[in-house]
């Protein structure tokens, strides 16, 4: 198998897909692209390291259960009852990413693009959490008490001889490179310290840092890439906003690439969910079904956030609605073999014309009515 889209790992908050349909976009995109692809279904990821986790469950009364299974429950209660995902559900602290996130450091500690180094970082003095530098107030219990402490830390040193992000890195054509994410995330200090104070992550004890885990916007490249691995995918294609991949993409420099299996972003924009009853006119005058309309919101808006750069806005939604129909009702002959190839060679290679062509998106939802996808309903 080639390519293998997979979400960027979905923070673990309180929400449900119900109540906050804008956090599947990632998932939904992903799906969509593997089944046009013919591939397997993919797991659905998770990002559960982070300081509102570690608080949660600190608040949760008593924690009675472990950690694990504490953000195992708050990710099942995600999904519609009983609508677990078919490709199945991978944190970014399961252990077969913890162990190719170990078999990476250790790769990039050989090669020295990482390494573990005394480093005076500031603390905070009543939980001990790494506050970072500015002097504000500690994010994991408020106090302004923080003071400098010498420890061992992993460190990555970004490359010099590239930028962060460059062409190889991002998955779209060439007319559609992302100028101003390659130019921002640039912006970032030639070291990174790379280990955490968190409760829960991914243990970095086995290269003698006791105590600290890997940053998650490390882990969160290892998660995609286990994904990727698991399924003999030579490209990792990860789905995610511009904003997101400008968060992480530093991080990520030395953690794209292991057992040639290569990572790289499909950028997308965020959808208008919130204003989905717009369309309730048009709805009504195209007297549509609730297949029709959940298809459009599931399957086509994800789709088309690969053409936004930003947002899709809520003044887009009819023209888009009545294109998805104007394809849906297209004469059945346009689903032609030739053009759902070329259309297939287009998801592989990150062009994203086809979305906006009638004819090309009559050739993919006729075939998917023809072999219709069992994804969860998200
Ligand atoms: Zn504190």
């Amino acid at each position: 198998m080639r390519h293998l889209f997979l979400n960027g790992p979905v923070q673990n908050g309180p929400f449900t897909f119900a109540t906050r349909p804008g956090k599947a976009v990632g998932i939904r995109l992903a799906a969509a692209l593997n089944a046009i692809l013919g591939l397997p279904p993919a797991p659905h990821l998770w990002n559960t390291v982070t300081l509102a986790g570690d608080l949660r469950y600190h608040e949760a009364d008593g924690p009675t259960i472990p950690r694990r299974r504490f953000e195992a429950d708050l990710i099942a209660d995600k999904y519609p009852s009983g609508q677990s995902p078919v490709g199945g559900i991978m944190t970014d602290t399961d252990a077969e990413v913890a162990d190719l996130a170990l078999e990476t450091i250790e790769n990039n500690l050989r090669a020295g693009t990482l390494t573990i180094s005394r480093e005076t970082v500031p603390i905070c003095r009543a939980c001990g959490h790494m506050t970072g530098i500015g002097g504000h107030p500690c994010n994991a219990c408020g106090s302004t008490d923080t003071l400098d402490r010498t420890n061992l830390h992993l460190v990555a040193e970004l490359a010099k001889e590239r930028p962060v992000l460059d062409r190889s890195d991002i998955h779209a054509s060439h007319r559609r490179q992302p100028k101003h994410l390659q130019r921002t995330s640039a912006n970032i200090a030639q070291r990174l310290i790379l280990s955490r104070t968190r409760d829960h992550g991914i243990d970095l004890s086995p290269v003698g840092l006791n105590g600290l885990v890997l940053d998650p916007r490390v882990g969160i490249h290892v998660t995609v890439l286990a994904a990727a691995r698991r399924h003999e995918a030579e490209m990792a294609v990860m789905t995610i906003t511009e904003n997101a991949a400008n968060h992480i993409a530093a991080h990520g420099q030395h953690f794209r690439e292991q057992d040639g299996t290569r990572l790289q972003y499909a950028l997308h924009g965020h959808l208008p969910y919130d204003h989905m009853a717009s369309l309730q006119p048009l709805y009504e005058a195209y007297r549509t079904t609730q297949e029709i309309e959940d298809d459009f919101e599931a399957w086509f808006l994800p789709v088309f956030s690969l053409r936004t750069r930003t947002a899709t806005s809520p003044g887009q939604l009819p023209a888009l609605f009545k294109h998805y129909m104007r394809a849906r009702l297209a004469d059945p002959v346009t689903a032609d073999a030739a053009v759902l190839e070329a259309v297939q060679h287009a998801v592989s290679t990150g062009d994203t014309e086809w979305i906006t062509n009638k004819r090309a998106l009559a050739a993919v939802l006729a075939a998917r009515a023809t072999a219709p996808v069992t994804a969860a309903k998200v």
